[in-house]
């Protein structure tokens, strides 16, 4: 686990339960959640689209369970799915016992448009002799009409509330096997509302910015939400909502988690300097070639782009592997050690040829495969472009003189 983790608050207390085989609450890592978005019905066309969810990142994944055919092709799935399947329940109750019959792993239910006491309980009830969990999906949005008139509005309070008054039904049946959300498109009452749900409840949280748009804004909306409540040791699994192919919410909370060293690095993190007067290459489009040319290689590594050798090497030293430009070539360095020089049109093929045996054959390997002489070349290459650019492009020791004159007139 990357030390970073340790500097934020630490994780709230909740308690267990299981998804599937993935458990969510108490220590278990912070999972990451989608939704399909092709219809349930087409069992082949979801599970594919299940399967890039799970290559992205996504640990849990929902489909939406609105008619028979859907539970039909629920029960196709079910076995076949790398990940745990949790049906979205809406409206009919039919169709959560439906889905329990399919063997899913969990539900969730909206208590705003899920409303009749009876029939709530008899879907705890049938979960609970199947040892499914349910997730209680409050929704700013589509709040008890009852409880948003109490309140006068979607108030975090209410939210709160709706989750409240749906476990006491659960209770009554004596089922616990809960996860709670209480989602809202405004980012400042999701996190109010998050922070006095983990006050109120100590069952594991679901967090979500909900209808947070396309992107970039809804990517921007739900990290807003989503970070301050994990940086605040508040929530146990997540979902981004984005107007987008799924796939970007998986790979978005999987980016998230490991960012905020809550998740070990399952993949690449490409990093890149912002570019500036020094660059020498266009930063952006070689960022973007390495990006796509690594992107598909599943490398759990950090590789930085920069975009010049003056600064670059030390500025990404902390990256396992980078390339920094200068000259017409390209510095090739393993955390911070200059490993090989190559021609500018190579770089990125260098990169990638680079980072398939750093993963391979591990770091101690690739350092002790050095080229001799590509450190004092890459140097000779910093300092030259250093002298072109000026050692003291400012002039400063003739301004410091000048200030010093100033400042001390009769001196
Ligand atoms: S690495 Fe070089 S080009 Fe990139 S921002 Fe820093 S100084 Fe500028």
């Amino acid at each position: 686990m990357d030390i970073s983790s340790s500097l934020l608050t630490p994780r709230r207390a909740t308690r267990q339960i299981k998804v599937g085989s993935v458990p969510v609450g108490g220590n278990a890592p912070i999972s990451v959640q989608s939704m399909t978005t092709t219809k349930t019905a087409d069992a082949e066309g979801t599970l594919q689209q299940i399967y890039a969810l799970a290559a992205a990142g996504a640990d849990i994944v929902r489909c939406t369970c609105n008619d028979q055919a859907a539970a039909e092709g629920l029960a196709v799935m079910v076995p076949r799915s790398p990940i745990p399947i949790v049906a979205d329940i809406h409206f009919h109750v039919e169709m959560a016992l439906a889905a329990l019959e399919a063997g899913v792993h969990g539900l969730r239910l909206n208590p705003g448009n899920l409303r009749k006491p009876e029939e709530i309980k008899l879907v705890a009830r049938e979960a609970k002799d199947r040892g499914v969990p349910i997730r209680i999906g409050v929704n700013a949005g589509s709040l008890h009409p009852d409880i948003y008139e109490k309140f006068g509005g979607a108030t975090p309070e209410a939210l709160v509330e709706s989750a409240r008054v749906e476990l006491a039904y659960f209770q009554e049946v004596d089922f616990d096997d809960v996860k709670i959300s209480v989602k809202a498109s405004s980012v400042a009452t999701m996190i109010a509302a998050y922070r006095l749900a983990s006050e109120t409840f100590d069952y594991p949280l679901h967090l979500g910015v909900t209808e947070a748009g396309p992107l970039p804004g809804g990517l921007l909306k739900g990290t807003a939400g989503i970070a301050t409540l994990l940086a605040e040791g508040i929530g146990d699994t997540l979902r981004y909502s984005l107007t987008a192919d799924p796939v970007e919410e998986a790979r978005a909370g999987r980016q998230l988690l490991e960012a905020l060293g809550l998740r070990e690095r399952s993949g690449l993190d490409l990093i890149a300097c912002p570019s500036c007067g020094r660059a020498e290459i266009d930063v952006i489009a070689v960022a973007r070639a390495a990006q796509d040319a690594l992107a598909n290689r599943n490398l759990p590594i950090q590789v930085a782009v920069m975009g010049c050798v003056v600064n670059g090497p030390g500025e990404a030293r902390h990256a396992d592997l980078g390339i920094a430009a200068g000259k017409k070539r390209g510095h090739l360095f393993i955390r911070g050690q200059i490993v090989r020089v190559v021609p500018e049109d190579e770089m990125v093929e260098a990169l990638v040829a680079e980072a398939e045996k750093l993963v391979a054959e591990g770091f101690e390997a690739r350092l002790a495969a050095a080229d001799s002489g590509a450190a004092a070349e890459a140097e000779a290459d910093r300092l030259e472009l250093l002298d072109a650019k000026g050692l003291d492009a400012n002039n400063s020791s003739v301004k410091i003189a000048n200030i010093r004159r100033q400042q001390a007139p009769d001196a």
